[in-house]
């Protein structure tokens, strides 16, 4: 058994993984290799948010429960199948949000936003909550960067949006994107468009499966999500709402697309596009990027939004306040930005290594490491680790550039032991300018 003051110098067998309990299903650990492409996203977002003039929210992982059931919609996946919803000790309905937006409106409602200048532009970047089937590049937690135009009714707030989207993948260098867009209509074109998409739907009833057409009762605009063979053809020939939109909501589509178009960049125009939240108006789009995947080329969505003018009077707003934004998966955006091989420097890797022996030395070392810090130099030390061979075994994992070697004698005499780890060179040197000669010596490199 180690003694309680001793690190474990036992090697470890060698083995993938140990202990017996694992992160729950779908919800994964950020690891610190990965976290230099996280930490370059928020970046990314940070900057890019500055410089559209958005501002940060970050509300609560807990909702009420009926945030969701309203703003999202009763009938749709994620609220009938995919919420995470419990009642707690005191009989709150609660549930672990699924998305961003509803929040958002929320928050713009309780803290009396419409009454400041807008229009008001938040973003956000944090966790949510879907009980899906976990597959690849689909999870139970995962995390998604928002942003939200509230109160402005202009397809320019639309095509910025797409705008700030667009750059930041750009920014990200994730390569081969396209937008698909579609519009949605307003009110004046959903209602007469539903009822020829309905009676289309009841006559193709017999070629739909069964799943499907319970959902189309409530939702008929669901067949363009199902996924099955037989739905989709009958989705493919269906009447489109981008061919029954009404004069404003039209006129409103058009502009987005001229802007797009001054903007120079790629859009599709995808009628089969409806996403799958029942707040959309309007614009609606998704970005994709098209992926080799075992020689198959595959379309992966990083992100999608759209207008939503109906939500904010939905969740109890004084007046119709038309609003629009955009959601980017980060697990999706990081897998890319590896398939891409976009490499990152991880800038907290250390330079320096610290030995020490005795207790004289090891007490002189944390002074020196606060004096290291204070330069910006990232140094290491082994504290648990008494020999110099395994020290200098610690310095080689690390892979630092320079070792420092400080023992009882060298304290007496004012020095410490500089050794250069490619060339494995050593030089005495004055203890009270180490500082400033590693600096030096650093800046080289
Ligand atoms: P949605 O609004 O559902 O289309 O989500 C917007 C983006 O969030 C998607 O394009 C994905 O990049 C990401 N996303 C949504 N659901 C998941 C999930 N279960 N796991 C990982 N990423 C997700």
């Amino acid at each position: 058994m180690n003694n309680e003051n001793e690190a474990n110098e036992q090697p470890f067998p060698d083995q993938k993984t140990f202990g017996t309990i694992q992160s729950p299903r779908g919800m994964h650990d950020i690891l610190p290799e990965d976290q230099p492409y996280w930490e370059c996203i928020r970046d990314v977002v940070r900057k890019e948010a500055a410089a559209y003039n958005f501002e940060r929210i970050d509300t609560p992982i807990l909702e009420a429960t009926p945030l969701f059931t309203k703003g999202v919609g009763q009938g749709t996946d994620i609220v009938e199948k995919e919420m995470y919803s419990f009642k707690t000790k005191g009989g709150d309905a609660l549930t672990m949000r699924p998305e961003g937006t509803a929040s958002v409106v929320r928050a713009y409602l309780e803290h009396g936003m419409p009454n400041r200048p807008s229009p008001i532009k938040l973003y956000y970047i944090g966790p949510f909550f879907r009980h899906e089937s976990p597959q690849k590049g689909r999870f139970r937690q995962f995390h998604q960067i928002g942003f939200e135009i509230l109160n402005s009714a202009s397809p320019a707030s639309d095509a910025e949006i797409i705008q700030l989207t667009y750059g930041l993948l750009s920014k990200l260098k994730i390569k081969n994107i396209t937008i698909q867009i579609s519009s949605l209509g307003d009110n004046e074109s959903r209602v007469p468009y539903l009822e020829k998409l309905r009676a289309y739907l009841r006559e193709h009833a017999a070629s739909l499966p069964a799943d499907c057409k319970k959902k189309l009762r409530t939702r008929p605009l669901a067949i363009f999500d199902c996924k099955e063979e037989k739905a989709l053809r009958v989705a493919q020939n269906a009447p489109k709402i981008i061919d029954n939109l009404s004069k404003a909501s039209y006129t409103h589509f058009k502009q987005v697309l001229e802007m797009l178009d001054e903007l120079e960049l790629p859009y599709n125009v995808n009628p089969l596009l409806v996403r799958g939240l029942d707040y959309y108006t309007r614009t609606v789009f998704e970005i994709w990027k098209s992926n080799d995947e075992d020689g198959e080329a595959r379309n992966i969505a990083l992100g999608g939004g759209g207008r939503y003018d109906n939500l904010i009077q939905m969740l109890g707003g004084p007046v119709a306040t038309p609003a629009g934004g955009v959601a980017l998966g980060i697990e999706r955006l990081v897998e890319m930005m590896k398939s891409e091989g976009v490499e990152l420097k991880n800038t907290q890797k250390p330079t320096v290594f610290l030995a020490q022996l005795g207790f004289d030395a090891k007490k002189r070392s944390l002074k020196l490491f606060d004096e290291l810090r204070k330069q910006g130099i990232i140094a290491v030390a082994s504290f648990d680790r008494d020999s110099l061979k395994s020290q200098l075994k610690q310095a080689d994992r690390y892979g630092v550039l320079y070792t420092l070697m400080l023992g009882q004698k060298e304290l007496l005499d004012g020095r410490i032991i500089l050794r250069d780890m490619a060339t494995g060179s050593q030089e005495i040197l004055k203890l009270a300018n180490i500082t400033k000669e590693i600096k030096d010596r650093l800046k080289k490199h």
